[in-house]
C-alpha cells in the first residue's frame, strides 16, 4: 500500500525496526549515519537499499531537513557502495521512489540500487 509522504515518521515502519534491530537484514555497508541491506525481494541479480540512520519519511523530508553531514554520508554512501560492489562498469541505477504516485511502500527514506544485468526503462 503506497504511504502518504507528507504524514509525520511513523516509528513502526520496517526499516525503523531493521535499524533498531528487530528485524534481521543483510547487511552490505553501515557507518554512523547510513545501513545498505539487500532487498528481500530483490528486482535485479543485485537490489541494495541504502537508507539513512535519521528519521525521515521520503527524498523530499531528507533533502528539506536532513544536515549537511548527513546528506554528505548519504551520497558519498551511495557511490561507495556500488564502487566497492564493482557495479561502476558495467552500470546500475539508482531510484528513490516518493509518495503514493510512484509506488512508495516503506516510510523511511531508500535509494534502490539495481544492477547485474542490463534493466529494463523501469524497476521498482
Ligand atoms: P516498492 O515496494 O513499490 O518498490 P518502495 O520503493 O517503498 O516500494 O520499496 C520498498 C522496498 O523494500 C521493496 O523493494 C521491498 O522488497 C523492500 N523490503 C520490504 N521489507 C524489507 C525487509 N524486511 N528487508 C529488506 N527489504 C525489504
Amino acid at each position: 500500500m503506497p504511504i502518504d509522504a507528507t504524514l509525520p515518521y511513523d516509528e513502526s515502519n520496517v526499516f525503523a525496526r531493521i535499524l533498531r534491530g528487530e528485524i534481521p537484514n543483510r547487511t552490505v555497508y553501515e557507518d554512523g549515519h547510513v545501513l545498505a541491506f539487500h532487498d528481500i525481494a530483490p528486482q535485479a541479480p543485485t537490489h541494495i537499499l541504502v537508507i539513512p540512520k535519521g528519521a525521515y519519511v521520503s527524498w523530499d523530508d531528507f533533502s528539506a531537513r536532513a544536515s549537511e553531514p548527513e546528506i554528505a554520508a548519504f551520497v558519498r554512501a551511495v557511490g561507495r557502495i556500488a564502487r566497492e560492489a564493482g557495479l561502476v562498469e558495467p552500470g546500475y541505477r539508482l531510484l528513490a521512489n516518493t509518495g503514493p504516485n510512484a509506488g512508495q511502500e516503506v516510510a523511511h527514506l531508500h535509494v534502490h540500487i539495481f544492477a547485474g544485468a542490463p534493466l529494463g526503462p523501469m524497476l521498482a
